[in-house]
């Protein structure tokens, strides 16, 4: 054997033992032995680096040091998923499936482990990237900490496609957990709270070396890609097993939602003898055309719902109930509690929504409260328990006036918010009407973080978001921990600014009730600032999917002078207050008034190009075929029983040949 053949064998035998050991939970091989080999393999490659490898199992024990991670974008968006808490929430869900789909819908149920989400790339078979979740459309470069995690593969075997992401999850199981945390104690440091935030704090961690010490898994539930030739969720899972990734046995197909409930009976009682942390349910369609049917909701699959085991509770006290403001002036109460453990947190605080809910659970300070966590991060006060009420206790009187400005609190007709309107003068609506101003979907501002917005507004340095433009850079380098680097930065940031999109602008000026979709429906429709300054109600109110509500805001949002002159220095520092030129090339009227329903597979655009086409050109796209539907775009595999509905109701059932002729 040459010495390239004896790495090459060496690194295939103890991926073979990783596999066995960490995917199968069956070594064939003592520690000792695997240990001897990998030193074999490591010295071999030292002395020989022209043969190394970075995805050899030498490479696990890892090294590598991130100071920064990279910020990487996901090919397809990591969508969160829809909860449900009963069996009445699932046959909803199953109503609503079958109204969008045609003929018998089968369900892959899978358990919902607790731990940080994770997509893998594989290029070739080589593992090549992770990124954490982060906001579903970014996350963190974590390639250097997931490659010490042994149960992900660095080289897949099989049948593998040249190029897809695989999703999972990464977990600490509970045994790994306990043992980390034994060690923390022995050296006098406070133990981990618990396994999911240890596991995705681990993600994060600098040095890899420390990652490798961890004992986190991967586990496995979900492939994308083009071109997969895959037909089933069940069959993803059953292709991702082959290939040598860690995919949990307990999935299992049902035919009802019965199955489903059978399914979830039997893992509410046994989910406490799994190795790992469990929540809940999570239940997908199986086909993959249905689900491709069925589409996304703004945040979440709507062929995917999660079933959350009932959550744990608690009693604790109610010590005080604090007010706070948010960026619209909206105020939430909060009610701060005696710290409480519960599901593995310490809470102290919840938030309590509103007068109205004050009045409806009738709680008071001193009362002993039940405290719920679902799945959520903020834990939820579910009722007071009357029994413990001290006799002297007295009703809770809301807040009349603001707790920041001391202006005296509004409340419109039929909202459940009060307010304090104190729009120019109140500090936490300046600041954080400018932190959204900034923010990622809004103008994205590189370089300016929500803590320095704060700073600059005690300062005096800005005092509206048009302000930002004005700044120099002599004027923030006197700021708090702000170096040379970073106020040039901050500065580039905010000149980059001015070519963010009009539609965008919008929804960073932070009207009301304005938000992203919102935003775009109206740029859309108005094209200019001026222009839907100019707008009245009625007009507004004419613009599809805008109601009266969202009318008043605007309208009262444009009748202020502030506003107006804030908007007209933000015209003069070169913001887009309108659509680009080539924005308006690619948008016609051509549709305008016409709903369309998109069905089946296309050929020469993708279902979701069909769609942008349609809402470019003016059209409305609708989901569901009804008498208000004008025409049917039909793909192959069109489903018989929206064809028959088409025909019943006289629709015109259109392909897309026809569809694209429309718009030429
Ligand atoms: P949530 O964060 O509550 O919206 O739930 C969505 C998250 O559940 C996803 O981002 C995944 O990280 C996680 N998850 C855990 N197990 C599964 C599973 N079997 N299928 C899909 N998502 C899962
Ligand atoms: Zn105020």
């Amino acid at each position: 054997m040459t010495i390239e053949e004896q790495i090459k064998s060496l690194q295939d035998e103890l991926r073979q033992h990783n596999y066995n050991y960490y995917v199968l939970d069956n070594p064939t091989i003592s520690d000792y032995e695997f240990d001897m080999k990998l030193k074999h393999l490591q010295e071999l490659e030292a002395e020989h680096p022209e043969f190394a490898d970075v995805n050899s199992p030498t490479q696990r024990v890892g090294g590598a040091v991130t100071k920064n991670f990279e910020t990487v974008r996901h090919g397809h968006r990591m969508y969160s998923l829809d909860n449900s808490y009963s069996k009445e929430d699932l046959l909803d869900w199953e109503t609503r499936i079958k109204k969008l789909v045609d003929g018998p819908v089968q369900y892959t149920c899978e358990l919902k482990y607790d731990g940080a989400s994770i997509s893998l790339t594989y290029e070739n078979g080589n593992f090549l990237r992770a990124v954490t979740r982060g906001d579903g459309v970014q996350g963190d470069d974590v390639t250097a900490n997931v490659k010490t995690i042994k149960s992900v593969p660095l080289q897949l075997k099989g049948d593998y496609p040249p190029k897809f992401d695989i999703r999972g999850e990464i977990v600490l199981p509970f045994e790994g957990f306990n043992k980390m945390n034994e060690e923390r104690v022995e050296i006098g440091e406070e133990p981990y709270r618990n396994p999911r935030n240890t596991a995705s704090g681990s993600l994060k961690l600098q040095d890899s070396a420390e990652v490798a010490k961890r004992p986190l898994e991967c586990l496995l539930y979900n492939i994308t890609g083009s071109g997969l030739n895959i037909k089933t969720q069940f069959e993803s899972l059953e292709k991702a097993r082959a290939w040598g990734f860690k995919v949990p046995d307990a999935a299992k197909l049902a035919n009802s939602i019965d199955e489903v409930l059978e399914f979830i009976a039997y893992w509410d009682v046994h989910r406490h003898d799994l190795p790992y942390e469990t929540d809940g349910v999570v239940i997908k369609v199986n086909s993959l055309q249905q689900q491709d049917e069925l589409g996304y909701t703004a945040k979440a699959p709507r062929w995917a719902m999660a079933y959350k085991f009932k959550a744990e509770q608690v009693s604790t006290k109610l010590l005080e109930i604090t007010y706070q403001v948010g960026r619209t002036g909206a105020i939430t109460p909060v009610a701060n509690l005696e710290p409480v453990e519960l599901a593995g947190t310490t809470v102290k605080r919840a938030s309590l929504h509103n007068a109205d809910q004050i009045e409806k659970l009738d709680i008071r300070v001193g009362d002993t409260v039940f405290v719920e966590k679902g799945g959520e991060i903020i834990p939820k006060i579910i009722a007071v328990d009357f029994t413990q009420r001290p006799l002297q206790s007295q009703p809770t009187q809301y807040i009349t006036h603001c707790p920041e400005c001391q202006t005296p609190l509004v409340r419109q007709e039929g909202e459940a918010q009060h307010y304090c309107p104190n729009y120019n003068g109140c500090k936490p609506q300046i600041i954080g009407r400018i932190q959204h101003f900034i923010s990622r979907k809004a103008m994205d501002i590189d370089g300016l973080g929500g803590e320095t917005v704060t700073l600059l507004v005690n300062a005096g340095l800005i005092s509206n978001y048009s302000d930002l433009y004005e700044l120099k850079k002599e004027d923030v380098l006197p700021l708090e921990r702000m170096a040379d680097k970073s106020a040039e930065n901050l500065i580039n940031g905010i000149e980059l600014s001015k070519s963010v999109p009009f539609e965008r602008v919008l929804f960073a000026l932070g009207i009301r009730y304005v938000g992203e979709t919102v935003a775009k429906k109206l740029a859309k429709h108005y094209k200019t600032i001026d222009a839907l300054t100019k707008a009245t109600s009625e007009e507004l109110i004419n613009v599809d999917e805008i109601g009266g509500r969202i009318a008043t805001s605007v309208i009262s949002f444009f009748a202020s002078d502030d506003n107006q002159e804030i908007i007209n220095r933000l015209t003069s520092f070169g913001l887009q207050m309108s659509l680009s030129e080539e924005q308006l090339a690619n948008q016609t009227d051509k549709l305008e008034g016409h709903t369309f329903v998109v069905s089946g597979v296309f050929h020469t655009v993708s279902r979701n190009e069909l769609k942008k086409l349609i809402e470019d050109n003016g059209g409305k796209v609708s989901s569901s075929i009804s008498s208000r539907t004008n025409y049917v775009v039909a793909g192959d595999n069109m489903g018989p029983s929206k064809k028959e509905k088409a025909e019943k109701l006289e629709i015109p059932i259109i392909s897309e040949q026809d569809f694209l002729k429309m718009i030429i």
